[in-house]
């Protein structure tokens, strides 16, 4: 070759990394999902610096099998599919096997896991993506993973980090999305050793919506639900006598996955058109269960959006179901039968 070089793995894993971390909040996102998929009941999360110098998430599920502990820092290895097939039926939240790589190799990890059916625990130490240490390690039960120094080895992209402060916001949106659609696992989060967040995990949405937010959102949440040729529509709305001046109070979950959608956004405002004032935008939890054969998750990088096969059909399930349950809390004032 002229010109050409062929990049090597480091400079490759470098490059795949920036689509999947972005910044320390991503790095939380894709390790939380670990915890979920690994089927944890407790997600303990400790935060410095807003996750730039360290994040530590520890959770009480599966583990790793020693044999594969440091495979999992390779690109596209996954327990968690095998087949073309299984593609189209995704049901745990990670499936292309890239994050740990990609976090891996812009960091410096430890990881400590000991498998469920194993006597002993395990730990390796892998910077920049380079295996620097695998030793027996005793470990009562699950996985921690610590993440050190993001970025160091790319300044370029150290540089595009906001403040501390600004980073940890991001990490805490991150933790409270998903609590609010996991509540049957308890999350635990520390920043700067000051406790930040506790859900109990006794199962209920509302508990941790009230975790998260408090007891005043609590006391005015108004359920919906509608179920319709297989397309599970539910979740609560906040009376729009407390309502947000931006559309950031709209909390989308399809298939128990945070998404962004400009479909279910424009769904919620038209439902709420005339029960809000112009300009306000209410506060919503919307859940979506929908066959996984019916939905794209493989779109974007982060998994953030989707594609639903019909869309139009899940649009009016969805402004059936909270139009319904804003009539009948006579949010919306019912036409006079009489006249
Ligand atoms: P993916 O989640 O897409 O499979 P990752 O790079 O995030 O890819 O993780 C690679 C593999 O490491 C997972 O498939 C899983 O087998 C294992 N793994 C990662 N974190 C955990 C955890 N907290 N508990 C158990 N296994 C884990
Ligand atoms: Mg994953």
């Amino acid at each position: 070759m002229k010109e050409l070089n062929r990049l090597s793995e480091e400079i490759t894993h470098i490059l795949a990394a920036g689509e999947v971390v972005e910044r320390p909040a991503s790095c939380v996102k894709e390790v939380i999902e670990n915890s979920i998929d690994a089927g944890a009941t407790l997600i303990d999360i400790r935060l410095e610096k807003g996750g730039i110098k360290k994040i530590e998430v520890y959770d009480n599920g599966k583990g790793i099998h020693p044999e594969d502990i440091e495979y999992v820092f390779e690109r596209h290895t996954t327990s968690k599919i095998k087949s073309v097939d299984d593609i189209f039926k995704i049901k745990t939240m990670g499936f292309r096997g890239e994050a740990l790589c990609a976090i891996s190799s812009v960091s410096k990890v430890i990881l400590i896991s000991r498998h469920y059916q194993q006597e002993q625990g395990c730990k390796v130490e892998v910077e920049g993506g380079k295996l620097t240490s695998k030793t027996v390690y005793p470990f009562e039960k699950g996985t921690k993973i610590i993440i050190e120094d993001l970025f160091f080895n790319t300044p370029a992209r150290l540089k595009f980090l906001k403040s501390p402060s600004t980073e940890q916001k991001y990490c805490t949106e991150v933790v409270e999305k998903i609590a609010i659609c996991y509540p049957e696992i308890s999350f635990r989060m520390q920043v700067d050793s000051k406790r930040q967040l506790f859900t109990p995990g006794d199962g209920k949405v509302e508990s941790a919506i009230a975790s998260v937010f408090g007891s005043e959102i609590l006391k005015n949440l108004i359920d919906f639900y509608l179920e319709e040729q297989g397309l599970k529509v539910w979740g609560y709305f906040v009376n729009p006598v407390l309502s947000k001046s931006t559309r950031s109070g709209y909390y989308f979950y399809v298939n128990r996955r945070f998404i962004r959608s400009k479909l279910l956004s424009s769904c919620i405002d038209e439902a709420f058109k005339n029960s809000i004032l112009t300009g306000r935008f209410p506060i919503v939890f919307l859940f979506v269960e929908i066959d996984p054969v019916d939905v794209d998750v493989n779109v974007h990088p982060a998994k953030l959006e989707i594609k639903f096969k019909d869309e139009r059909f899940v649009y009016n399930t969805v402004y059936k179901a909270v139009l319904k349950a804003l009539q009948s809390e006579k949010i919306i004032p019912k036409p006079d039968l009489d006249s």
